[in-house]
């Protein structure tokens, strides 16, 4: 039996969701707000075809409490919360426009407790529209669609300098190989900023001439995507797609570290345990993949000078060796001390859980 709206919405842990019914296209508006206590909620906005209506606002759900641990676990003051549109799968371009203003206008109505950037099935430019209707967009450099994904990068740069220092004792780059897959919108200027730093590089991409592009620029060798799991690495960054890291494939990785900006690497926490019964060092995604968030909030709130905002991105770091010596220090994986963390962080930044007291 699927479960019905009201059952998932009262088993859910966060504090609300405000949903909407688009009647002119049939599309479900749901915002999910998971943990507010940090400040308003931002997270991005998923539009998407579901089986049902209400796998929409399980994915919201989901994706905002993912908010909650993202921001609290990087020292952001935003709450968790996300929003997802579940459009039917004819939605044409014309339909799909006066939703996307129609849904600017239901933001305009929650007066600014959910501000949202791209995900999923949403473009920069849609954000541009939403922020001009109610300027509730982050991810908008005076009104322009900003690009995140240098922003990443130079995050996920940071994280696997803090991961060589742990694992090997020194975050020189010479002579380290690093695997990098996917080369779009974070992983070529990841592959630019490595190169630079003195990694060797093996470039891998389901589209081969995204790889041979960066190996062009950036020099390394290009890998068939189905020949990634035969190669020596020091590190393997995944930046294409989730659920890489598995129980199939964790036994064929030939890396000392995973760290990369894809998001949910892990297939279960469980794989998280995996990896550290092999010795490999994981950087928590959510933590590692932060350099665009922490950028773009910055940059909402008025940060423009680019030193800082690299500055600020830079301490993803800094978070990051820390979790590595809790974890090690509790004979754990580093995905619980980056839990650990973020909840230390709600706490002491937060107040009580709603409702407590
Ligand atoms: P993108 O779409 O620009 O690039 C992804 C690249 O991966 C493409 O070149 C694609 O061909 C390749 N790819 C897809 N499936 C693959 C596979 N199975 N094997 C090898 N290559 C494959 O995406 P992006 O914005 O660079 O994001 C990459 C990952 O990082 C995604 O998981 C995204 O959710 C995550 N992420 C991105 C940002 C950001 O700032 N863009 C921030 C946080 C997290």
């Amino acid at each position: 039996m699927t479960r019905g709206f009201l059952d998932v919405t009262e088993a859910w842990n966060g504090e609300s969701v405000v949903t909407a019914f688009d009647s002119a296209t049939g599309a479900w508006i749901f915002v999910a707000l998971h943990d507010t206590r940090l400040g308003p909620a931002a997270g991005g906005t998923r539009m998407a075809s579901y089986p049902a209506p209400v796998d929409g606002l399980i994915d919201a759900m989901r994706l905002a409490e993912g908010m909650t641990w993202k921001w609290a676990g990087v020292g952001v003051r935003f709450g968790g919360g996300k929003a997802v549109i579940a459009i039917p799968d004819d939605l044409g371009d014309e339909a799909r426009a006066g939703l996307v203003d129609r849904y600017a206008a239901h933001l305009v109505s929650l007066r600014g407790a959910f501000q949202t950037g791209v995900d999923m099935g949403t473009t920069p430019e849609d954000m541009a529209r939403i922020g001009a209707i109610s300027g509730y967009a982050v991810g908008l450099v005076d009104g322009k669609p900003g690009d995140p994904g240098p922003y990443t990068a130079r995050g996920v740069l940071a994280g696997i300098r803090a991961a060589l220092e742990h694992r090997f004792g020194e975050a020189n780059f010479g002579g380290r190989a690093v695997l990098v897959q996917g080369l779009g919108d974070v992983g070529f200027p990841l592959a630019g900023l490595l190169a630079e730093a003195g990694a060797t590089l093996h470039l891998t991409d389901l589209r081969e001439e995204a790889a041979r592009r960066a190996q062009t620029r950036f020099g390394g060798t290009v890998i068939p995507a189905d020949g990634m799991w035969e190669v020596d690495a020091d590190v393997y960054a995944p930046c294409a797609v989730g659920a890489t890291l598995n129980p199939d494939t964790i036994p064929r990785l030939r890396c000392g570290i995973v760290a990369g900006s894809a998001n949910n690497q892990l297939l279960s926490d469980a794989d998280a345990e995996r990896l550290r019964a092999r010795g490999i060092l994981y950087a928590p995604d959510y933590v590692i993949n932060a350099g665009g968030a922490v950028a773009f909030s910055a940059i909402h709130r008025g940060e423009r000078d680019e030193t800082r905002l690299r500055a600020r991105v830079d301490e993803i770091g800094s978070s990051l060796r820390e979790m590595f010596e809790e974890a090690a220090g509790a004979g754990e994986s580093p995905l619980h001390a980056a839990r650990r963390r973020a909840r230390r962080f709600l706490d002491a930044h937060g107040g009580p859980p709603p409702g407590a007291g």
